[in-house]
C-alpha cells in the first residue's frame, strides 16, 4: 500500500476556468468502456466466485507505490511504467524531498530530475513526462491533482490506467478498472478474453463486476498477479483460484481458505513473507 495513504476528498482540486475547459477536452476518454457483446453465464459465475476468492486472500489491497497524497501517487505511477514498484519506493523518497510541490518539480532542470529517477528505466522520457506533468497540475489545476477522470486525462502521459489508480485508490472513486500487465495476463488465464487492448479489457471486467467493487477488483488482480499468479511459473498449485481457473497448472495444496490465508501474509508482506516457502 502507499505509506500513510491519504484520502483525499473528491472535488478538491482547484475550480477554475481552465479546469472546466480541461474536463470537456477529457470528456470523450472519460466514459467507462462499454462492453457490448453477450456475457457466457458460466463466465459471469466464475467472475464472482474469483472476485469471492479475492476478497478473502486480499480482504483491503492497496496500491504498492508508497505515497501521502494524490500528487505523489501520480508521479510514482508514471515512473512505475515499465518498472517495479519495490524501485520507484526507493527513488520517490530523494524525488519528493528536493521537488515537494508540482510548482517545484515543474521548474526544476531536466537534468537534475533525470539523475534521481535514473534507475527507474526510460529516465528521461519519465524525467520530462513529470515535469510535464507538474506544469499541467499548476497551470490547468492550480497547483491540486484534479478528482474527476475527464479532468485527469487531460494531463500530459496520463491515460485511463494511471486516472483509475489515483481514483481509485486516493479519492475511493468507482471510475473504472484498472487495467495493466498483469490483469492483462490475468484475464487471459482467467478464460475471459484473450484481448490485449487495455480499453476492452476494462469494458469487460466492468460488465463482469459490479460497479461497488470496482475500486477494489484491479487492485485484487493486479496483487495476485505480482505475488501468486506471476508471469513465468504461476503458484497454481497454492493459488487459491485453482478450482475455478481453467489455466490451473497443477493440482491444489490443501483448501482454498488455507491458501486464501497464505496469499494474504504474502501479499500484505509485498512478497517477502512466505509462509509456504519449501514446503
Ligand atoms: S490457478 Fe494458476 S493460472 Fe490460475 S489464477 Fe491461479 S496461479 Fe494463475
Amino acid at each position: 500500500m502507499g505509506k500513510a495513504k491519504t484520502r483525499a476528498k473528491a472535488g478538491s482540486g482547484a475550480s477554475t476556468k481552465s479546469e472546466t475547459k480541461a474536463a470537456r477536452k477529457g470528456t470523450a476518454k472519460a466514459e467507462v468502456p462499454q462492453w457490448t457483446d453477450p456475457i457466457p453465464p458460466a463466465m459471469a459465475e466464475r467472475a464472482l466466485e474469483i472476485h469471492r476468492r479475492l476478497r478473502k486472500a486480499q480482504p483491503a489491497p492497496q496500491v504498492e507505490l508508497d505515497h501521502e497524497n494524490a500528487w505523489q501517487l501520480l508521479v510514482a505511477t508514471i515512473l512505475a511504467a515499465r518498472s517495479n514498484d519495490r524501485t520507484i519506493n526507493e527513488i520517490t523518497p530523494e524525488l519528493f524531498r528536493r521537488w515537494p510541490t508540482p510548482a517545484a518539480l515543474a521548474a526544476a532542470p531536466q537534468e537534475e530530475v533525470e539523475v534521481v529517477v535514473k534507475r527507474s528505466g526510460f529516465f528521461r522520457q519519465k524525467a520530462k513526462a513529470i515535469r510535464q506533468t507538474a506544469a499541467a497540475v499548476v497551470t490547468d489545476f492550480g497547483g491540486e491533482v484534479p478528482s474527476t477522470m475527464a479532468e485527469l486525462v487531460t494531463l500530459p502521459g496520463v491515460a485511463r490506467k494511471t486516472a483509475n489508480v489515483l481514483l481509485n485508490s486516493v479519492f475511493e472513486i468507482p471510475s473504472g478498472i484498472i487495467v495493466d500487465i498483469h490483469v492483462t495476463r490475468l484475464v487471459d488465464r482467467f478464460g475471459f478474453t484473450s484481448e490485449t487492448d487495455a480499453t476492452k479489457i476494462e469494458a469487460l471486467l466492468c460488465r463482469l463486476f459490479p460497479k461497488s467493487s470496482w475500486v477494489d477488483i484491479g487492485h485484487r488482480i493486479v496483487l495476485h498477479g505480482r505475488h501468486v499468479c506471476v508471469a513465468r511459473k504461476p503458484k497454481c498449485d497454492r493459488c487459491p483460484l485453482n478450482e475455478v481457473c481453467p489455466s490451473a497448472g497443477a493440482a491444489p495444496v490443501g483448501r482454498w481458505t488455507q491458501r486464501a490465508a497464505w496469499e494474504r501474509t504474502l501479499t500484505e508482506s509485498r512478497g517477502l513473507v512466505d509462509t509456504l516457502a519449501g514446503a
